[in-house]
């Protein structure tokens, strides 16, 4: 599945070349050449992840991953550090300030996806193409297909990513604005309400299974999936 990435980076050169990889792998990159450009494109619409390079003019990549780091909303984006420093003190540092990973210059295009696959994978599930089944409800991102108790469900491709990204996000109430910047990628020029149609024709599609069950909502809050019975 693409991600959207976003790459800090002051090094127009250097810049270039990480997202000529990444669109190359399939990602949608944005580029920022200083951090208040980054919190600036963070802030519109959240990315699901940040190549961050540590020395940069003006506010630096550690203040930004600070920063990104004690905002409720910005909280979770992982954050791969970019530097040309290679001392074991800087890194401690790195991670100590929640940076998720660490990737030192030069680096090959290998390495970098590598290393964005692995951060990925661990702290946005849904970005991965590996199957999630629930109760019977069984959804596959690299087939695109859906199924509940065996029968093919047909979503749209909204209702698809909303139904993945709850389904690896379960157990959790999550807002309409945190769907929104979760599954829209943008919570600011969207309208909450958008969220209800989608869940509305997602539980639909599932309700001809009973499945539609699995999708709660929880007043005042916003959206749940869960496999137990809503309290
Ligand atoms: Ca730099």
């Amino acid at each position: 599945m693409p991600a959207h990435i976003l790459v800090v980076e002051d090094e127009p050169a250097i810049q270039a070349l990480i997202a000529a990889n990444l669109e190359r792998a399939g990602h949608v990159v944005l580029r920022a050449l200083d951090a208040e450009t980054g919190l600036r494109l963070v802030n519109e619409a959240l990315p699901d992840l940040i190549l961050l390079d540590w020395m940069l003019p003006g506010m630096s990549g550690i203040d930004l991953a600070r920063r990104l780091r004690a905002n409720e909303r910005t909280r979770s984006v992982p954050i791969i550090m970019l530097t040309a420093r290679s001392e074991e003190q800087d890194k401690v540092r790195g991670l100590e300030t929640g940076a998720d990973d660490y990737v030192t210059k030069p680096f090959s295009p290998r390495e970098l996806q590598a290393r964005i696959n692995a951060v990925l994978r661990r702290r946005a599930p849904q970005m991965t193409e590996d199957p999630v089944e629930v109760g019977g409800l069984r959804i596959d991102p690299a087939s695109h297909r859906v199924s509940a108790g065996g029968q093919p469900v047909n979503l749209g491709p909204t209702e698809f990513r909303l139904l993945h990204f709850l389904m690896t996000h379960r157990e959790r109430v999550h807002s309409r604005p945190q769907l929104l910047d979760q599954v829209w990628g943008d919570h600011v020029f969207v309208e909450e309400r958008t969220v209800d149609v989608h869940i509305r024709r997602l539980r639909s599609a599932l309700e001809a299974t009973g499945h539609d069950a699995l999708i709660q909502t929880v007043r005042g809050s916003g959206y749940r999936f869960s496999a137990m019975p809503a309290a």
